[in-house]
């Protein structure tokens, strides 16, 4: 009933193993069908070289299970709550990329230093608050998604501008229009925090100029785009 879902939602898991991603089974993709109230997702702890469509799990809004026999990712809250707060992305990506989560340990947004995180992302990543320790003790999953969406919340981000995000502490998530556009967010993500990481090494004080943010991130989206080849 759901194997076109479940197909896709194979292949944008395997393209993290593909992208060096993730090590082990650390990371899940999943996507929405938003006219059928239906989530697809990895199983949680399956090896990506074993993984098949029957495996994907498909689970409803409320994280029941539809389809499959394996249990759907631990993560699987976080993902939930992240399509009911931003009803226009369709696809998410969990994962543990090296360079995203070192900013997630040190507590910091990443920042917007060049025309690779314009083309993506209109500003800086925005690293959330510190869960709490009640909030960490009781539906620690559910209030991932939470921290994730009261920040974009606080500080006026829209989620297409800014397609990730990361946790303190934790790692990135990052989402798309769909599974694959996601998947494709979680790499440039991963790149320009790398590449961050040594531009602030060599020049702390260091911004993009808001003119060089504002054209690449505008010439492609918004209505004026004009990057790549016309539809
Ligand atoms: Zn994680």
């Amino acid at each position: 009933m759901y194997q076109t879902l479940k197909e896709r939602v194979l292949k944008a898991n395997l393209q993290l193993p593909e992208y060096g991603l993730v090590t082990f089974t650390w990371g899940n993709v999943s996507e929405i069908d938003r006219d059928r109230g239906v989530i697809a997702i990895k199983p949680s702890g399956v090896e990506y070289s074993a993984m098949t469509a029957d495996d994907i799990v498909i689970i409803d809004l409320d994280g029941r299970r539809l389809e499959g026999s394996l249990n759907p990712s631990s993560d699987t809250a976080t993902h939930i709550e992240l399509y009911k707060a931003f009803p226009t992305i369709g696809g998410i990506v969990h994962t543990h990329s090296r360079h995203a989560t070192i900013w997630a340990q040190a507590g910091l947004d990443i920042p917007a230093l060049g025309t690779t995180h314009a083309d993506y992302f209109y500003g800086d990543i925005p690293c959330t608050r510190m869960l709490t320790a009640d909030e960490i003790a009781n539906d620690y999953e559910k209030n991932t998604g939470f921290v994730i969406i009261e920040e974009f919340q606080r500080r006026g981000i829209n989620e297409v501008a800014v397609p990730g995000a990361i946790i303190s502490g934790h790692a990135p998530f990052s989402w798309g229009k769909d599974a694959f556009d996601a998947v494709h967010n979680a790499v440039v993500l991963e790149e320009i925090s790398a590449m961050a990481i040594g531009t602030r090494a060599l020049n702390q004080q260091i911004k993009v100029q808001d003119e060089l943010l504002n054209k690449h991130y505008m010439r492609k989206h918004g209505k004026n785009a004009y990057y790549g080849q016309k539809k």
